[in-house]
């Protein structure tokens, strides 16, 4: 089927998944209206320092990669998150109980200054990595997402500079799922690697940001950027979005704009 080139045509694939675009999205979920909708611009001065959050606690490990996919909106990296081995978890900040880490994958831009979903005083990053856990009190993913502290997401902002050896390995892979539904292995990978020496971060009660947008993440977004090199990010751009049979469209603009705050506290582990 030929492809429409609308002004959103870089989310042409979520379109087809829940409306034309993430200014209609909430024509088919109407909860893209709702009162904890993510992203969010976090402003450092209303952000409220809480000296209760505790520190996070990552403990990942390296052989639970199983592989790459596209999946029409970015890549994933996932994990097997099956087993009870206290393993892939997350703990600590703003969370009661573990969280087992299921996937990462990044939101980037067209070109550099724009990119990231969350913003910081109005100021988007080059890109947003998002690593995804669900709260191991619910059993699975699928049922974790049906309740309000369902998932963990952690955010970490990139921006262009020195090289990420990390995200080289990922960067490495996408020349085997460039387009949507490739998959491939992808194994021994520590995605503490990932991580900025900071741990400093922001946390608030939020959303998915790709439909259905359901209200169940509590958001920490790290104030620390990593830096990621011009050439990688270029990277990322050589994905797209549409399948083999498809006529080419690059994967650039994955993101979704701020959303309003409606009275939600955003609190800060640091001072
Ligand atoms: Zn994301």
């Amino acid at each position: 089927m030929p492809i429409s080139y609308t002004v959103d045509k870089s989310l042409m694939v979520l379109n087809s998944i829940c409306g034309t675009g993430p200014s209609h999205w909430h024509e088919t979920c109407p909860i893209a209206n709702g009162e904890r909708q993510s992203p969010i611009d976090i402003q450092h001065k209303s952000a409220k320092y809480d000296a209760s959050l505790k520190s996070l606690s990552f403990s990942y490990d390296p052989s639970a990669v199983k592989s790459i996919v596209n999946n029409g909106h970015s890549f994933n990296v996932e994990f097997d998150d099956s087993g009870d081995k206290c393993e892939k978890l997350l703990k600590g900040g703003p969370l009661e109980g573990t969280y087992k880490l299921i996937q990462f994958h990044i939101h980037w831009g067209s070109c550099e200054g724009q990119g990231s979903e969350h913003t910081v005083d109005g100021v988007k990053y080059d890109a947003e990595l998002h690593l995804v856990h669900w709260n191991t009190k619910y059993g699975s993913f699928g049922e974790a997402v049906k309740h309000p502290d369902g998932l963990a997401v952690v955010g970490v902002f990139l921006k262009v500079g020195n090289a990420c050896p990390a995200i080289q390995k990922v960067a490495d892979a996408l020349d085997t799922i460039k387009h949507k539904g490739k998959r491939a292995a992808f194994t021994n990978f520590d995605p503490t690697s990932l991580l900025p020496a900071s741990r400093d971060f922001w946390t608030y009660l939020g959303s998915l940001t790709t439909p259905p947008l359901l209200e169940c993440v509590i958001w920490i977004v790290l104030k620390e950027p990593v830096t990621i090199s011009k050439e990688q990010m270029d990277k990322l751009r050589c994905l797209c979005f549409n399948d083999e049979n498809e006529p080419q469209c690059a994967m650039v603009d994955n993101w979704r704009p701020c959303q309003p705050l409606k009275g939600r506290e955003v609190r800060a582990s640091f001072q």
